[in-house]
């Protein structure tokens, strides 16, 4: 018989942490903290694979799960001294999703399951506090009417509200006993309004519903969508855990919070989080009452006069420094923890790596291996590279000024600026557009998610430091200032007041997620810190890492930037990019539209200098590190005039007559330009381009070698070959311009001619292609088009349905098809090796500075990757963490 429930609790568990598949993270842990010991109330966990059953069964259950289910509450009635349903003594539990990773968007907990109108008079009488009972009453039935039964959860406040109101008082903690009772009848019959049934009263049906609650809420478009932006398979499922009640609103002894075991903002070495006195579970992460912090160092660095829980509780913040302790040593990792004080006793309800941003994962990472707690390969594997990118973005110019609006909480670091929006579709629908947009909301949901990934910060007048928005925004990387609370924001008129001063949607602010500083209008930024933890976590990449990274760059100030980034070389300089400056395109145009060689060697004349002058600063760059040089590439259209005035200058230039001119550009237009006369075609049929490009970079190469001493060894690549032949024909002509310009300067220089790889032909022949190579780049952006026929420019009209559909799991032009495309690469890499074992192997195709692709990349062989500067670090750790991966493979495997 299959095993769906696995229960926890007294220092024992039929889980460990390993099975965060089978239980979630959430059971996972409470399994292994209950089996080392900690004070975990008992429960159980429904196991993710009943998701997937009842799913498939028309959402029902296996006849076997009911005792299961039966016998592990009976463990737990026998644990607690209490019994499920009993008038006298119930027990209460709480019902939580959890996936294999966490989730937001899925069933929210509930809390105080089992009360009804009996049990609740048996709560009261056991724990001596009718308030209580009653107060949990009513929480049970608002949480478990709003996520299980559907009922909004503003017409529960709104009750709640209206009840305060006609009572004059302020808190929730200010409503009596009989208050209570008022509102249970109130939230009772709104129940039977809404839904025109009543409120379950059976404690069974009451925890089926729930439990069926969490395996509905896995498919809920806010699930899907955090599931489709974070890369997570449809098929996981989630587990369902029950667990007893341990109560933190039973007075001032009692208190709930939430804790990091580090600083997830900085990374700094602090015990990190907020509690509230007398609250249950959520009222924390809702932001219901402002929370009090932890350490005495942190209500003073934060000003504030409520007393922490250092102070408030100082024989329990004792304890949970210890568990701390505990949890880190054991999980070598930054906890991010919930815990329950039920009168003066700690409970834990939840462990799980937390959180935090790239520059606290960095510092974390770097920290922890100081500390002797982790290897530095592990440091380097504790990294995520594509969050490094939030590290490597600029930050605000602290010599600009500033007009501040307000200051929030600094809940997610980084500087942006952008237009405001007022709601998650209206920032989506503008960032569409390509403007820069700052989400502005009260306080956001999981139903935001969509806006504030769209936006380029996020701004909220509510919520703390682990609100919805402060958590989402640093998992996202996105700067968020939260809980602004001079804020006013009116979505319906489309504007926000703070200080007496009015912005209007649209309007452009500035935000600081490091400071919570929120400002009017644009203030300038500036480049990010690439030292400290930074470069002690890069060295340790570069040492781990067996390909080099180079960079995509065409510009000397792209490969000034690249060289500060750590680029090892270039591995594409684009050369048509160069034709586009200043007066540049019009000798390109005018050898474009000549009509005869005469004509095109006139103004390859003029471009020359440039070229050359061009090369010789990117050789100076690079001082001795690899640089290929691709010779041109246009689709040809977008070099043509296309305006009057452009076909006037180039006119002028030639001699001509401008509707010749037109006429000549008209029989040069192709109707599919991408596989049209570009790359290698245009040279061949115009040798005197490509003879005019290399002859520019052996001169600079020469004279940046002379004068600077280095060794330069230019790598020359021709664009979209297919055939042997075509490669051969080219080579043939560079190598005799070298000999002329050898000869004219009466020097020689080391020189390499290579190819790209980027059409499907050439992976296949890359053994007969080789022959001619000196190295291979794989053009993998051309050779996704090609392969799939899916031309790149016009990708973008139905790609988000594919992956919406689930036909294609990510974007190939983003991250490698590795089934078709890299099949081509492996094949081309395999074949080019046969023929040539010590043949220089690289990628230049966009995947180059994809993580994913980056693996793959390693797994092939490749000896590097290049791509755009900004992701050059990224690059150097994802290649680190694949060599890593690779090397506990093969040891793994051998043990
Ligand atoms: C490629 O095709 O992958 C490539 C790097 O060249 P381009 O993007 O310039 O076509
Ligand atoms: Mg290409």
């Amino acid at each position: 018989m299959s095993k769906w429930v696995y229960s926890f609790g007294d220092g024992a568990a039929e889980g460990t942490r390993q099975m965060k598949e089978l239980l979630g993270g959430k059971g996972a842990n409470l399994a292994e903290m209950s089996s080392i010991g900690l004070p975990v109330p008992p429960g159980f966990t429904i196991s993710t694979e009943m998701c997937a059953w009842y799913d498939r069964h028309q959402q029902s259950y296996p006849d076997a799960l009911t005792g299961q289910i039966e016998a592990a509450m009976q463990k737990m009635e026998q644990s607690v001294g209490a019994i499920f349903g009993d008038s006298q003594n119930p027990l209460l539990v709480s019902v939580r999703s959890g996936a294999r990773v966490s989730m937001p968007g899925m069933m929210d907990t509930v809390l105080n399951l089992g009360l009804n109108d009996l049990t609740v008079e048996g709560l009261a009488r056991r724990s001596g506090d009718a308030r209580f009972a009653w107060d949990s009453y009513r929480r049970f039935i608002q949480m478990y009417g709003d996520v299980v039964m559907g009922v909004a959860h503003h017409l529960f406040e709104e009750a709640l509200e209206n009840l305060k109101l006609d009572k004059g008082v302020d808190l929730d903690t200010e409503l009596d006993e009989k208050d209570l009772r008022d509102l249970v009848e109130m939230y009772k019959e709104e129940v039977e309004r809404t839904l025109g049934k009543p409120f379950p009263q059976d404690p069974q049906k009451q925890l089926w519903g729930a439990i069926s609650a969490v395996f509905k809420s896995w498919k809920t478009d806010r699930a899907r969508v955090y599931r489709r932006l974070n890369g997570i398979p449809e098929d996981w499922g989630t587990a369902v855990n029950v667990q007893a009640m341990v109560f933190g609103n039973m007075g001032e002894s009692s208190a709930t919070g939430v804790a990091f075991t580090r600083d997830p903002s900085t990374g700094e070495r602090a015990y990190y989080g907020e509690f509230l006195i007398n609250a249950q579970g959520e009222d924390v992460v809702a932001g219901i009452r402002t929370p009090q912090h932890l350490t005495i160092k942190a209500r003073e660095a934060g000003k504030s006069n409520k007393p922490s829980m250092e102070e408030a509780m100082p024989k329990v913040f004792g304890q949970l420094v210890g568990i701390f302790e505990t949890l880190e040593g054991h999980y070598r990792d930054m906890q991010d923890i919930e815990f329950t004080v039920q009168d003066n006793k700690l409970w834990m309800l939840q462990t799980r790596s937390g959180k935090r941003t790239a520059k606290a994962a960095l510092k974390i990472a770097v920290d922890m291996a100081s500390e002797g707690l982790i290897s530095e390969d592990e440091a380097v594997m504790r990294v995520d590279p594509a969050a490094l990118d939030q590290l490597l973005h600029p930050t605000l110019d602290p010599a600009a000024s500033r007009d501040v609006l307000t200051i929030g909480l600094p809940a997610s670091p980084g500087a942006a600026s952008g237009h405001v929006a007022f709601t998650a579709d209206e920032a989506e629908a503008r960032a569409k557009e390509g403007e820069a947009v700052i989400l502005v909301r009260v306080e956001t949901s999981p139903e935001d998610i969509h806006g504030m990934h769209a936006a380029r910060g996020i701004l909220t007048a509510r919520g703390g430091m682990t609100s919805h928005a402060a958590v989402v925004a640093r998992g996202m990387g996105r700067p968020c200032v939260s809980g602004a609370g001079a804020l006013r924001v009116d979505v319906k008129t489309g504007e926000m007041t703070v200080g007496g001063r009015t912005i209007r949607r649209g309007e452009m602010i500035t935000i600081d997620g490091s400071t919570g500083e929120v400002m009017a209008g644009h203030v300038p930024t500036l480049k990010a810190e690439l030292s400290g933890d930074f470069a002690q976590l890069m060295a340790w990449a570069d040492r781990a890492r067996t390909m080099a990274v180079r960079t995509n760059a065409d510009t000397p100030h792209d490969t000034e930037t690249a060289r500060g980034f750590g680029a090892e070389g270039i591995g594409l300089c684009r050369t048509e990019h160069m034709f586009f400056d200043g007066d540049r395109i019009i000798a390109v145009r005018q050898m474009i539209l000549a009509e005869d060689e005469a004509g095109r060697r006139r103004a390859l004349e003029t471009l020359l200098p440039h070229q050359r002058q061009d090369f010789a600063e990117i050789f100076h760059i690079m001082r001795g590190l690899p640089v290929t040089i691709r010779l041109l590439d246009p689709p040809l259209h977008e070099f043509l005039p296309r305006e009057e005035k452009e076909f006037a200058e180039v006119a002028a230039v030639m001699q001509v007559n401008p509707e010749h001119l037109r006429r000549r550009a008209l029989e040069l237009t192709e109707a599919n330009p991408m596989l049209g006369h570009r790359g290698c075609r245009l040279g061949i049929a115009y040798p005197e381009i490509y003879e005019m490009q290399a002859r520019a970079i052996f001169e600079a190469a020469l004279h940046v070698g002379e004068q600077s001493g280095e060794t330069i060894i230019p790598e020359i690549m021709i664009p979209l070959v297919s055939t042997v032949a075509e490669l051969a024909f080219l080579k043939e002509r560079i190598d005799a311009v070298a000999e002329i310009v050898f000869e004219e300067k009466e020097t020689r220089l080391t020189y390499l001619v290579g190819t790209m790889i980027e059409l499907p032909r050439a992976a296949i022949t890359a053994n007969e292609i080789a022959g001619k190579a000196d190295f291979f780049s794989f053009g993998t952006n051309d050779l996704t088009q090609t392969t799939f026929g899916i031309s790149r420019d016009d990708a973008g009209g139905f790609m988000p349905l594919y992956i919406d559909y689930g036909i294609l799991s990510r974007d190939p032009f983003v991250s490698i098809d590795q089934t078709g495309v890299g099949e081509l690469v492996r094949m081309g890499a395999e074949r080019g090796r046969s023929t040539k074992a010590e043949i220089k192997l690289g990628i230049c195709g966009e995947h180059g500075g994809d993580p994913a692709s980056i693996h793959f990349c390693h797994g092939v062989g490749l000896d590097y990757v290049s791509c755009s500067p900004y992701r050059v670090p990224i690059a150097r750790l994802a290649a680190a963490q694949a060599a890593l991966e690779a090397k506990a493979a093969l040891e793994g495997g051998k043990a």
